[in-house]
Formats: structure tokens, sequence, C-alpha cells
């Protein structure tokens, strides 16, 4: 990131809008039109709060390496967003390279970790490095060093270490000390005077993993930025070490936004003296509150213990309730703020997809109004982590992705898009 860069970043640090945006925020009369107009289940993304979130990022680490974790949101415009807003893009495959290649993310701006890559993705990105040898490719296991030697890679390397320290809100989404990820912390220098006989090395990497929150995680995440300095300090010669991304978003409606100075702060103190930039790189930060998931409800059942509220989304849309017991904040569109208005009573609802499995709900006798046939719900925060994870089981067909502004960012799947790659299966 250049200088020039970093300026005009935290002059637009103004333009970061507030630290949290809430589903309550977002207009209910223009999701309803998208939704008549697009129909259900709907992505809907708002870009400008994606550029929003990506300066709040360049104005708290004005000083750093900012780079986007693609897999949370791969969606060309949302690329292209952060793109112009200066962040870089870090990619988890070679699919996620030629993404960020197509939004226009020049190879000085593209990072690759490869996480026991396969084969045909080695092959791919060792053939776009060739015409943008700027790439860096960042490793966690000898193995992939010797795999991009033999097909004649002597380029930009980072090494990703295995610092020890794991932080985040579910056993499944913590990194840090998972052994698949990185080389051993007391084998890293090791590792990296090794890579050095063959390739440029350029950083050290560490990422702990997803959801820095409260004060124990922070805590966490220091450990894991101090022992990351220490690293630094004794391999010498790096352009930038890089602490990862996993920057918490409230995802309860009483959660408080992540103090993202704080952090900053938390981080170079952690970091100490080095002679090397410090890189961060948010995936979910940049694009978690500028997504909401629409879905029509067309059952209503009664029960002793909860009202069932029967959607067209389900965990084939937005997996993390089912994947991670993830909390998403629900608001029904149709609805005023509920009584003293008289608009609709409330009481315990169960928000359930349509696929046949017992995980497909969005809540579980969460307090919401009660809903009635043909309501439209949107479903909080989904921006991160949503479409992406969206898969075709029960064979349904992903659902379509529109911009507040009413463009169609990813076209709604048919049935026949879900059979087409079977044999015979496309009639
Ligand atoms: C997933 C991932 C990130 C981003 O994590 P978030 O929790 O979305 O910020 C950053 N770096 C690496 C290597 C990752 O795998």
């Amino acid at each position: 990131m250049s200088a020039e860069q970093s300026d005009d970043a935290a002059s637009s640090a103004a333009d970061g809008g507030p630290a949290v945006r809430r589903l309550v925020d977002w207009d209910a009369d223009r999701l309803r039109e998208l939704a008549a107009d697009h129909g259900t289940p709907l992505y809907v993304t708002d870009l400008d709060r994606v550029r929003e979130n990506c300066a709040r990022i360049s104005a708290a680490f004005p000083d750093a390496d900012r780079r986007y974790a693609v897999k949370a949101h791969t969606g060309r415009a949302v690329l292209e967003t952060v793109r112009d807003a200066g962040l870089d893009a870090e990619c988890a495959s070679a699919g996620e390279v030629r993404r960020a290649l197509d939004a226009g993310f020049d190879g000085s701006r593209l990072h690759y970790t490869a996480v026991n890559p396969p084969a045909p993705d080695l092959n791919a990105v060792v053939e776009w490095w060739e015409e943008n040898p700027e790439m860096t490719i960042t490793v966690g296991a000898r193995d992939t060093l010797d795999r991009l030697a033999d097909r004649g890679f002597d380029g930009r390397v980072c090494v990703r270490v295995n610092p020890g320290v794991g932080a985040g809100h579910h056993e499944k989404v913590r990194t840090g000390a998972a052994p698949k990820f990185g080389v051993p912390y007391d084998r890293a220098a090791e590792v990296v005077a090794d890579a050095r006989d063959r390739f440029e090395v350029v950083g050290v990497h560490a990422h702990a993993g997803s959801g820095i929150h409260g004060e124990e995680d922070l805590d966490a995440h220091a450990d894991l930025v101090a022992r990351m300095g220490e690293l630094a300090r004794g391999v010498g010669e790096l352009e930038y070490v890089d602490v990862g991304g996993g920057f918490g978003v409230p995802y309860r409606e009483d959660d408080e936004p992540l103090d993202l100075d704080s952090v900053a702060d938390a981080t170079r103190g952690a970091l100490g003296d080095v002679d090397a930039r410090l890189a961060v790189e948010p995936g979910r930060y940049v694009v978690a509150d500028a997504g909401v998931l629409l879905s029509e409800v067309n059952t209503v059942k009664p029960t002793p213990e909860t009202t069932v509220a029967g959607v067209d989304a389900g965990m084939t849309d937005l997996l993390r309730p089912a994947m991670y017991d993830a909390y998403h904040a629900i608001r029904n569109l149709d609805v005023g703020g509920g009584p003293p208005d008289g608009s609709r009573e409330t009481g315990p609802v169960t928000v359930a997809g349509p696929i046949c499995e017992t995980g497909d709900t969005f809540c579980d006798g969460r307090h919401l109004p009660v809903p009635e046939r043909g309501d439209l719900l949107a479903v909080g925060n989904a921006g991160a982590y949503g479409y992406e994870m969206a898969m075709t089981y029960n064979s349904r067909p992903r659902p379509a992705e529109v911009s507040v502004d009413g463009d169609v960012l990813r076209a709604r799947e048919t049935i026949r898009d879900v059979t087409r790659p079977e044999r015979g299966g496309e009639r």
C-alpha cells in the first residue's frame, strides 16, 4: 500500500459511517419492493455499506497493509467496491484468485493463501503468477513450498505459522491453534530460512480465527500478535507481519460494535518493534452488515411451545445457524413496532426452512411478532459467509442477490442449473 493510498484512505475516514448498522436501520419499504420485484429467498447487498466498512478499517489501520478476505463474499460488485476502496485481496483458492483478477486486482494486490492446495489450484495460480509476478503465495507446509518449486515458482512467499493461540465464537472457526493451519511455531524460523533459499520470503502470517469480540478474544489476539512479533524479530528482513482477520461483528441486537481503534492499538502494542509493516485481513467485518436475506412466510403453525413460521429460505441459503449455532437478528418487515400500536402480538416464534433437517431453523422460540402467512422476514448480518456457503442440498437452486438499487448481482439459479452437471440431467 503506497503512502499516497494511505493518505487517501485516512482522509475518507469521515465516510466510514456508523460503527454498526443494525437490521432495524434497513429501509423496510425498499426491501419489500425488492422482494416483490425479484422474489424470495433474496440476498440484498448494500455496496455503500461495504465502502463504509472499508473506510473504517482504513481509518483504524492507516499504516497497515489492508486485505479483504475474499471468501466472506466473492460477488463481483463487492470485489470491485473493495478494490476501489483500496484494500487488497486475500484469496483462499484458485477460484477466488480468478475472481479477484477478473474484478481488476492487479498482482501486487493479490495474496493467495494455500491450505492443502489441490494440484489444479496450484497449476492455475502459478500460471497466473507468470503474468502477475507481484502476486504473493502464503504457504502453511513444507510440502507446499516443494510443490511450488516443482512448478517453477520462485516468487513472493509468505509463511503461515500456527501460533498455538485461537480465538473465535465457535470451535469450528478457531484456526489459530488447529494443526491444520500453518507450520508449528517452533519450526517457523527454520521453514522461513529454507524458503529463502528458493523464494523471496516477504512475510509471516497467522490467523487466529473468526469473531474477535470481547476482552478475552482481544487478549488471545494480542497473544498471537506478540508471538508473531517475536518471530519477525527473529527471522529479520520481512515486508510485513500479517496477523489475519477475525474482527467480530455484533450479531445480536444488543451486542456492542467492535472498537476497531482499540483492536488496532492492542495489535500495534502487542506487535512491538518490528522492521516490517503490519498487515490485517478482515473478511466478515467488511461485508456482514452490508447484507440481509429476505424470506417469505408460507406456513404458520401454532404449537404448545412456539409458533412455527415456515419460510422459503433455509440452511441451503444461509448455513451459519445450522453449522455454527449462529444467532442472526430477524425482523418482520410487514409489522410495525408491535403493541402498543396494536399491529401484532408477540410470542415465541421458531423460524424454520424447507429442508429436511432438524437444524434447518433460523431461530427457536425467539420472542418475535407472531407472523402471518405472506409476511416478509429479513435476516440480518447475512452479508458474510451467507451466499458464499449457499448450496444445493435437497436440489434447491441457490437464491438471487440484488443490490439495494435493484441491480441483479447474482441471478437466481433454476432447478435445471442444479441438475445440469449430472449425467442425463441436461434435458
Ligand atoms: C477466513 C480468513 C480470514 C477472514 O476471517 P474473518 O473472520 O472473516 O475476518 C482471514 N485470513 C484467513 C487466512 C482466513 O482464512
